[in-house]
């Protein structure tokens, strides 16, 4: 955070746009500001694309004068439900709306609203540093209003709500899960006040739509740190009422002297990790839900102790149902993430394992063009404490790493099409759909995964006269 006096505000707001508003809210003779997330990123030295400005009067009203002043250019949507308008100019996008007062019924998020002053609508705003506010009209243009001392808790790294946390959070609970988002992506503390009413509301969560809830967990998997957030939503009790698969991960057990690994802690250490790598949202989720079917598959064998069978594969059927459940798409996303939960044990297993030709080659056939976003998965996922396992394992990769792209050269497995396709076979052996050509068509593909034929048409049409013989088919035409 910078210290900005009212002169270097000024300087910031160089831009001319915030000029021409308050000359245009001059005319008007009406109060306006710049408020919100806008004037706190100034502070942060954040880039900021949302211009908020709120008017004392109509926002509406403001934003129509200043499109005639700005001329061709410049582009007025108004929205009457709302009471807001949006002006495109340029490169800029700002948005208007009036000042208001609010007041919330038990049931609803949604408020009554009412025509207010700027104090008013100061005091609705979720955070300290989110109700900033600064003066455009040029008599005052740059000046600060900051009631809640919201510069200080940007100074000292603090979210913290403007009024009673427990009115602002029950008023309009989306608030707790936004005031662990803003903590997770500017890595701010939660005051203590505040953290102890999310506590408290943690069940005002349910008159939230599961979208909105959505939106915010994507934003928390999208921060620097994403653990950060899961841990805080954790602490307040907020995740198991939103992602209670994700708090059944914790714990460890042991027997016999033998523990597995809490594999909570181990899932937000693989989305760090992954997070270092790629902004890829859905590939942060595959990272999230990588083990999530470890408590449902959890034996104790007495010979090899603690085992997971198959967690990926169930790990893979519930993605969907999470999915559907947390409103979050079903469309190809989704298959990415499925996909990548079930396979992220394979290059584990060929890297812990002699790397053969074979297992790469079928790795690389089943994975198609996803495999460096599994590889990258499952690099993510080594975060054994022991120094030479770890090592053993990274190098192990980097060499499956680079048979993959010898074979790739070779072979062209990521996008197989057969050499034969299951027309010519049954135009070949005069046979009609049937389940022998399926027969034919995957020995062929099984053939050129295993290395024995190269992926070529002589070759696998060779192949298949011979394999056909053994089942007693022979050429029509000899
Ligand atoms: P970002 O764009 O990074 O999400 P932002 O602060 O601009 O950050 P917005 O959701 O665009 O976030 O909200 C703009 C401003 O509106 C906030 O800074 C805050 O003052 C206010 N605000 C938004 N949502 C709420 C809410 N649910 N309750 C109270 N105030 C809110």
């Amino acid at each position: 955070m910078i210290e900005l006096t009212r002169e270097e505000l000024k300087r910031h707001l160089g831009a001319p746009i915030f000029g021409q508003v308050g000359d245009t809210a001059d005319e008007l003779g009406l109060e306006c500001y710049v408020v919100g997330g806008y004037v706190r990123d100034l502070f942060l030295q954040r880039p900021s694309q949302d211009i908020d400005i709120v008017v004392v009067g109509s926002g509406i009203a403001m934003a129509e004068a200043l499109g005639r002043r700005l001329g061709h250019g410049a582009k007025v949507a108004v929205f009457k439900n709302f009471g807001t308008a949006q002006v495109k100019y340029r490169d800029m996008e700002v948005e208007f709306v009036g000042a208001r007062k609010e007041s919330y019924s038990r049931d609803s998020r949604k408020p009554i609203v009412e025509d207010g002053t700027l104090e008013d609508d100061q005091n609705r705003r979720d955070f300290t540093i989110n109700a900033l506010a600064i003066c455009l009209n040029r008599t005052r243009f740059g000046e600060l209003v900051d009631p809640f001392g919201g510069v200080d808790d940007l100074r000292e790294r603090v979210v913290r709500t403007p009024l009673d946390p427990d009115i602002t959070f029950s008023d309009d609970p989306l608030r707790m899960m936004r005031c662990i988002r803003f903590a997770t992506q500017l890595n701010f503390h939660i005051d203590d006040e505040t953290f102890e009413s999310l506590c408290r509301n943690r069940e005002r969560i349910g008159i939230i739509s599961r979208e909105r809830v959505a939106d915010e967990l994507n934003k928390i998997i999208l921060a620097p740190t994403p653990s950060k957030g899961f841990i805080d939503l954790d602490r307040c009790g907020l995740l198991s009422l939103i992602f209670p698969e994700l708090v059944a991960l914790q714990g460890v057990e042991a027997r016999n002297g033998r523990k597995h690994k809490d594999n909570f802690y181990h899932t937000l250490e693989v989305l760090d990790n992954i997070s270092q790598r790629t902004d890829n949202l859905w590939l942060r989720w595959a990272a999230l839900l990588h083990d999530i079917a470890k408590p449902t598959t959890k034996r104790w064998e007495p010979k090899a102790g603690w085992t997971f069978h198959n967690h990926n594969f169930i790990g893979e059927k519930m993605v969907p149902v999470l999915f559907k459940r947390m409103k979050l798409p079903m469309n190809e996303k989704m298959k990415y993430v499925q996909k990548l939960v079930g396979l992220h044990m394979r290059p584990i297993a060929i890297a812990d394992d002699e790397v053969t030709d074979s297992a790469v080659r079928r790795l690389l056939f089943e994975a198609g063009d996803d495999i460096d976003d599994l590889m990258t998965l499952c690099e993510a996922d080594i975060t054994s404490k022991n120094s030479e396992r770890k090592q053993r394992f990274l190098n192990n990769f980097k060499l499956v790493r680079r048979k993959l792209k010898d074979l790739e050269e070779k072979d062209r497995i990521r996008n197989f099409q057969p050499p034969v396709s299951g027309e010519e076979i049954m135009e070949i052996f005069g046979l009609p759909p049937s389940r022998e050509v399926g027969a034919l068509k995957s020995a062929i593909k099984d053939a050129i995964l295993d290395g024995v034929i190269p992926n070529e048409h002589d070759p696998a049409r060779a192949y298949l006269l011979e394999r056909a013989k053994k089942m007693g088919l022979e050429p029509r035409h000899g």
